[in-house]
């Protein structure tokens, strides 16, 4: 990861009520309040807990997302939540495109629109791509890989290459206990920089590898050279194991 920040983003999915997080916040400052020189940490809490962790996190070197936002500024959109609105609750950026988003009808288009909103609102998105388990076993992984890639960085400019982080997570990686090996994260990701070549400096991209991360595995998965960070589901609840990968990229 040469020239690139590390990065370790903490997905509490729908996890926590503002009480839970405000306690998560009070373990986590305690457990680390320094980081290794040069790491970023994120938490990503649900929308009703972003306002409580923002206040709980100040001071702190870790910064505040949310987990999905709406591609339309305000207007009849019941249950949506607006970029500005998480800008203002303290989300400095937002996770996009997450597989149990895609999951639910999400579709590439719906992704970039939402890739291209969150850029002009001020937010730093941490994009999702990956390949289902009949994908990975077609051999077919790298197309989709790039597919979704390409959709998303139609979107972005040259110049915010340094504002975007893509997060490669195989979706039979995610929330199954099943963890890439160290070798198919790295083979994923290194494609995907490949992929980036393409539009923009990806020599500065931030690609983060996503799936059953923990203390036991982080080390092994950032030490590879093309992997910048992790975006963490499960373990990230715990504030004493979302430490451990946090030293573990330092
Ligand atoms: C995620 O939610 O992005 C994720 C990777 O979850 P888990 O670490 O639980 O697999």
């Amino acid at each position: 990861m040469v020239g690139r920040r590390p990065l370790i983003a903490g997905n509490w999915k729908m996890h926590k009520t503002p009480a839970e997080a405000r306690e998560w916040c009070a373990g986590f400052r305690t457990r680390l309040p320094s980081f290794p020189p040069g790491v970023d940490v994120v938490v990503c809490p649900p929308f009703t807990a972003l306002e409580p962790v923002s206040t709980a996190l100040r001071g702190h070197p870790s910064w505040v997302a949310a987990q999905t936002i709406s591609d339309q500024p305000s207007g009849p959109y019941t249950g949506e939540i607006s970029a500005s609105m998480v800008f203002s609750c303290g989300a400095r950026g937002t996770i996009l495109g997450h597989s149990e988003r895609r999951a639910m009808g999400e579709t590439d288009e719906m992704v970039a629109a939402r890739v291209r909103v969150a850029l002009d609102a001020g937010l730093r998105p941490i994009i999702c791509i990956g390949e289902s388990l009949a994908e990975r076993e077609s051999g077919v992984t790298t197309e989709v890989l790039t597919a979704q890639l390409e959709s998303i960085l139609a979107v972005v400019h040259e110049n915010e290459v340094d504002r975007i982080v893509i997060a490669y997570e195989p979706i039979w990686a995610i929330g199954t206990g099943r963890t890439a090996t160290p070798e198919m994260a790295q083979v994923a990701v290194a494609d995907i920089r490949i992929a980036a070549a393409a539009r923009l400096d990806a020599s500065r991209l931030r690609i983060l590898y996503g799936g059953s991360v923990t203390p036991a595995t982080a080390r092994e998965l950032l030490v590879s050279p093309d992997i910048d960070g992790a975006l963490v589901g499960g373990a990230s609840l715990d504030p004493e194991s979302f430490a451990m990968i946090v030293e573990a990229a330092g």
